[in-house]
């Protein structure tokens, strides 16, 4: 089966407060984004990779690439308002009439191990559809009303990316209308009836999002073994 990545990278980044998107922003010794493309073509240099950048940050993307000699091939796509909109232009970059696999994942996620990239893919590939969560770690209540009551935190889990589905059955699932319960892909799979089979995630898989997210990401990736 044809395997695809769409990388979501199509984010302003705001809750970082820098002046760069968080995705461009330096781990080690290249940009965050740099080092998820990497996971992917690791991985396996058969993957199609596609990026989805804010349309004004693509030319900054072209000279990071040709400043750091990046030259892992991928195809550039301009993002939307929504992450919605932008896996949505993702998708409706890929003509393929064979049957494909197609995972999507947050550019801001660099600690993808092999292992998991294998579970996902071939999970997909055998179930439909493979989504990475975690069980939580914390206690959440639930807030209605002006309440706030105990849930049990067993019966949740913590939704991380790649989330990986059969590119047809995606593809459609994406044409509906934008729906606020779409924070991730599962859910837009969800509403146009897929089942969806979780498959086990990484405590070390974070989402750089705020400035605390950047200084562990440091600490993970002395220690991340690919
Ligand atoms: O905003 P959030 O943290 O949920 O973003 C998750 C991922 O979705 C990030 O990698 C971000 O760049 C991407 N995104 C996007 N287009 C948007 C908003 C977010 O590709 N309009």
């Amino acid at each position: 089966m044809n395997r695809y990545a769409i990388i979501v990278a199509g984010g302003s980044g705001t809750r970082m407060g820098a002046e760069i998107p968080k995705q461009f922003l330096s781990l080690g010794n290249a940009p965050i984004l740099m080092h998820t493309i990497k996971r992917f073509s690791g991985f396996s240099d058969k993957i199609h990779i596609i990026v989805v950048l804010p349309a004004e940050q693509i030319d900054r993307w072209k000279q990071l690439c040709s400043k750091y000699q990046f030259n892992i091939p991928h195809l550039i796509v301009p993002g939307g308002k929504t992450r919605f909109e932008s896996v949505h232009n993702g998708l409706k970059s890929i003509q393929d009439n064979d049957k494909a696999v197609v995972a999507i994942h947050d550019g801001v996620r660099p600690f993808i191990s092999k292992q998991l990239l294998m579970n996902a893919y071939t999970s997909a590939e055998q179930l439909g559809n493979a989504v990475v969560s975690v069980p939580l770690k914390d206690s959440i209540r639930k807030i209605e009303k002006g309440k706030n009551t105990a849930v049990d935190r067993s019966m949740h889990r913590i939704m991380q990316t790649p989330q990986a589905f059969l590119l047809s059955m995606i593809t459609k699932a994406f044409s509906v209308e934008e729906s606020p319960l779409f924070t991730d892909d599962a859910a837009v799979a969800e509403a146009a009836g897929a089942k969806i089979n979780l498959i086990d995630g990484s405590y070390e898989n974070i989402k750089i999002t705020t400035p605390e997210d950047l200084a562990l990401a440091e600490a993970i990736l002395k220690k991340f073994e690919f």
